[in-house]
């Protein structure tokens, strides 16, 4: 069992009155499982450190980026490198290029690319970009897929905007969700029939390449393509948010493990080492339609930062085979106890992957999408989430979140997971049964 956490505590008053809800990202406040917001100190490899000092197996990751564990070396010591020459120049670095160069080589779909600081400005300059290109207005998303906080994009999203029950979010105009146009995910009658109702309105499909906003759900095997085609069709583009699988579920993504070319492509998370950093990219000649050589605006005071750029690059050099070999192996280990113990105590669930992404649904049948993972067992989650924090293993506070493994976990981190899941079990059971 874990100390008690009354540092934690205290910091999470003290933040409470100085940052709305005590954080700064919704789902960190717990408000979906309750309790006590842990404040980290430190991660090295698999783990995380609190302010009270207790120490606990990471399954986030920091919501994706760290694939090769907290603190790993090379990555630490490119961005001190990077630092001590200086930490910003709002000029072109070479190190930007690098970064470009290696995302290039990586997703052959992707001919260009813009560094931007976050996955929310790489989903919202691709939008534009789309919408620019296309000379049209109308997006189609899918329920449960999240794209960044972008106003346009926040219609019917997962994660925390899911975890907290929210429809769309006050303070986005009428306008801005007018041209959004939200479909079940997975369901392709239902694109072919937007398009034919509202023909040459429609600038871009946008789609996380298989959904890990609503827990890990893989895309039917024909989806994307489909999806591909019936943009190509009807002259719109079909975007492919990779923030969250790109460079994590394999060395290019999800398009290493499909390979369904988007014509524009979203990066964030891994790419960037942990520091801020993201990116849009793809067909060159859409690209070409960025300022300065295009119209379609799009600039950013800190974006292409030296010491994110530093970090990212020395992330992606770090994560050959072995890595994504390890992520694999480490994701479906951790999937296989996850049902072992959930079977051990009758709990009806079923563990989902999209590739090396995994998440535990409780309910039998197979999710698809939104609304199927909607209809899960969510009030398992939170006596199960706090069993396994107790007993020191640090899942995703959200039963609509995808679980994030990295290349670090070794032996005595799956120990303290197989040894903490029967309590979890149980505490679902105990949902179940009442
Ligand atoms: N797109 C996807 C698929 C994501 O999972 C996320 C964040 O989780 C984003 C976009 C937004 O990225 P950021 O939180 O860096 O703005």
């Amino acid at each position: 069992m874990t100390q008690p956490v009354d540092e934690s505590k205290a910091w999470f008053e003290r933040a409470s009155v100085a940052t709305p809800g005590g954080v700064n990202s919704p789902v960190r406040a717990f408000n979906s499982v309750g309790g006590t917001p842990r404040f980290m100190a430190a991660g090295d490899g698999a783990y995380l450190t609190d302010v009270d000092g207790n120490r606990y197996v990471d399954l986030v990751s920091s919501w994706g980026p760290m694939i090769l564990g907290h603190a790993h070396p090379q990555v630490v010591s490119a961005a001190r490198a990077a630092a001590s020459e200086g930490l910003s120049f709002g000029t072109p670095t070479v190190g930007e290029v690098e970064l470009a160069e290696e995302i290039i080589d990586r997703v052959d779909p992707v001919e260009q690319v813009r560094l931007v600081n976050s996955g929310t400005e790489a989903t919202m300059s691709a939008i534009r970009l789309a919408r620019g290109f296309t000379e049209r207005s109308k997006i189609i998303k899918f329920a449960g897929c999240y794209h960044g906080h972008v106003d346009a994009l926040l219609a019917q999203a997962g994660s925390g905007v899911a975890t907290l029950g929210l429809p769309a979010s006050p303070g986005v105009t009428g306008a801005q969700a007018e041209d959004t146009i939200v479909l079940p995910y997975n369901d392709i009658e239902a694109v072919r029939q937007t398009f034919a109702d509202a023909p040459d309105t429609i600038a871009a499909i946008i789609t996380e390449a298989a959904a890990g906003n609503m827990g890990a759900v893989a895309p039917d095997p024909d989806f994307n393509a489909a999806l591909r085609d019936i943009a190509h069709e009807h002259g719109a583009l079909l975007i492919m948010d990779e923030v969250m699988t790109g460079f994590r579920v394999s060395r290019s993504g999800w398009f290493g493990l499909e390979r369904v070319a988007g014509d524009l492509y979203t990066f964030g998370k891994v790419m960037s080492g942990g520091l801020p950093a993201a990116a849009f990219g793809g067909r060159a000649d859409v690209m070409a339609r960025l300022a300065p050589t295009g119209p379609v605006y799009q600039a950013g005071t800190l974006s292409g930062n030296p010491v994110a750029v530093a970090a990212g690059l020395a992330t992606l050099r770090a994560a050959d085979e072995s890595v994504y070999r390890a992520l694999d192996a480490n994701s479906q280990r951790l999937g296989a106890l996850l049902g072992e113990a959930l079977t051990a105590e009758g709990v009806p669930h079923n563990v989902a992957y999209a590739g090396n992404l995994v998440s535990v649904f409780f309910r039998e049948e197979p999710v698809r999408n939104f609304h199927d993972a909607a209809a899960a067992r969510t009030d398992c989650f939170p006596p199960f989430f706090h069993a396994l924090l107790e007993r020191g293993v640090y899942a995703p506070p959200s039963a609509f979140e995808a679980w994030f493994v990295n290349a670090a976990m070794d032996d005595d981190a799956f120990e303290a997971i197989e040894a903490a899941l029967p309590f979890a079990a149980r505490a679902a059971a105990q949902v179940v049964q009442a």
